[in-house]
């Protein structure tokens, strides 16, 4: 019997929504509480029949700490999973401290006002400190590592597939596989065609922010910066095929780096295709990524949100997305004294997880995850408290719940490498 609210009702949260419900007997009771509760309604009317969870609805402002605290008092949830947007991530671990409860989330912290000269000083020093440009870094996230122990509970940082499972994946490596890990290749890989001339398969404004970046990587125990798209190859991908890779920064990056010191070098891959690049950088080009307000008319427009409103909703695009993706790891290192390769990934299926949930697999690779990841806390099977991300947990009952729940595992002990 578990009480549970989930923030936000978009792409990922509906696929969390329909999971949690399929397990009824563990979340027990729902609330969904988002800006529009009318999406909230809906899911809520969906699932009337199909579930014996009992689902209530709320609207809430997730920046409003006395609002969202008032909701925790009202609804005594045992986890609150913050599948909105990663702005609210400090308010809503606040208001759960507050009230005490679990909190879990699927993307590390950024502002939304990248502008705000208090948190841009930070930043600038961070970036002249460890050279990566981002605007996300768990840094302000791992603050709250002592207050969630104090109270004896349970943060659980990027929850979701990558980051997520990939750190799940580097734990289960190096506690399965490996004696020594030394390199790590993060591929994301993306074969889904949704017929549009562009559209992001999860929120425009947090895609564009990641992708229009400049890229990182961590070797020998620094940060190297570089040009967006700059670095770039090809890999054969298994269920989708060849596609062109590019070298990002991501996230879990810096927290494997952190929990593995061992790991000579971490790169993460994700696929874009030519129309994808083309259009991105015109959209750059004239200005609409740009996330400081501009007065148009005697209103004020944030370039980038505008542009949210033009693009397709990531959560519409499920019936028309057809092919596969195909996310993992590729690592080298020693066992037994004895240099390997090893890949393990997870493939899934656009249609059929639309046909499931009703969503595409972006969606759905992130929000079978963030269940699964509720279901480790709600069980009790993982218990550390603290501010943490996944790797930091025993791997094997959670890529168990994967497999069970909807991604399973595929391993190759010959991998193609990179390069
Ligand atoms: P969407 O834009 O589809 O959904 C975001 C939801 O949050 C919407 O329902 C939105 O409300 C709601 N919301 C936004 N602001 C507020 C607010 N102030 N108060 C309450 N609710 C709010 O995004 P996605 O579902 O695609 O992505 C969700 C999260 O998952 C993002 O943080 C994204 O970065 C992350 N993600 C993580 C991945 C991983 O593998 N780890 C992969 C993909 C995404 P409204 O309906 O009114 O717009």
């Amino acid at each position: 019997m578990s009480r549970v609210i989930i923030i936000g009702c978009g792409g990922v949260a509906q696929v969390a929504i329909h999971k949690c419900c399929q397990l009824d007997d563990v979340f027990t009771d729902l609330c969904i509480a988002s800006r529009t509760v009318s999406k909230c309604d809906k899911i809520k009317e969906e699932l009337k029949d199909k579930t014996k969870t009992n689902i209530t609805t709320k609207q809430i402002d997730a920046n409003d700490f006395n609002a969202l605290v008032k909701l925790f008092n009202e609804f005594k949830p045992e986890i609150v999973m913050n599948l909105g947007m990663p702005y609210q991530n400090l308010v809503i671990m606040d208001a759960c401290l507050e009230y005490g409860c679990h909190y879990l989330d699927t993307a590390a912290y950024e502002p939304e006002d990248v502008n705000e000269p208090k948190w841009r000083e930070k930043y600038e020093k961070r970036v002249k400190e460890k050279g990566f440009t981002a605007y996300f870094d768990y840094s302000y996230q791992w603050e709250y590592k002592e207050k969630f122990e104090k109270k004896g509970l349970i943060a659980l940082l990027g929850c979701g597939f990558d980051p997520g499972v990939t750190q799940a994946y580097v734990a289960y490596a190096k506690k399965h596989e490996f004696d020594r890990i030394d390199t790590i290749d993060i591929l994301d890989c993306n074969g889904g065609d949704h017929g549009y001339p562009f559209a992001t398969n999860f929120n425009p404004e947090i895609n564009l922010r990641e992708v229009s970046s400049d890229g990182a990587y961590f070797e020998d125990g620094k940060w190297h910066k570089i040009p967006a798209m700059s670095i770039h190859g090809k890999y054969n991908f298994d269920g989708v095929g060849e596609k062109d890779i590019y070298l990002l920064h991501h996230e879990e990056i810096e927290s494997i780096a952190k929990n593995y010191p061992e790991i000579k070098r971490i790169r993460f891959y994700m696929t874009f295709g030519e129309n994808y690049i083309r259009h991105m950088n015109c959209l750059e080009n004239v200005g609409l990524l740009s996330t400081k307000a501009i007065n148009y008319e005697g209103k004020e427009i944030v370039p980038i949100q505008f542009l949210k409103a033009l693009l397709p909703d990531p959560a519409s695009l499920g019936p028309r997305t057809v092919g596969k993706t195909n996310i993992g790891c590729i690592f080298k290192g020693v066992k037994d004294g004895k240099e390997k390769t090893y890949y393990i990934y997870n493939v899934c299926d656009h249609q059929e997880s639309y046909k499931e949930v009703g969503s595409q697999a972006i969606s759905y690779t992130t929000g079978v995850p963030a269940m699964c990841g509720a279901l480790m806390i709600l069980k009790g099977i993982w218990k550390t408290p603290g501010a943490n991300t996944v790797e930091l947990y025993n791997p094997d009952p959670f890529i168990e719940a994967l497999d069970k729940y909807g991604l399973p595992k595929r391993e190759n002990h010959n991998p193609v490498m990179v390069d």
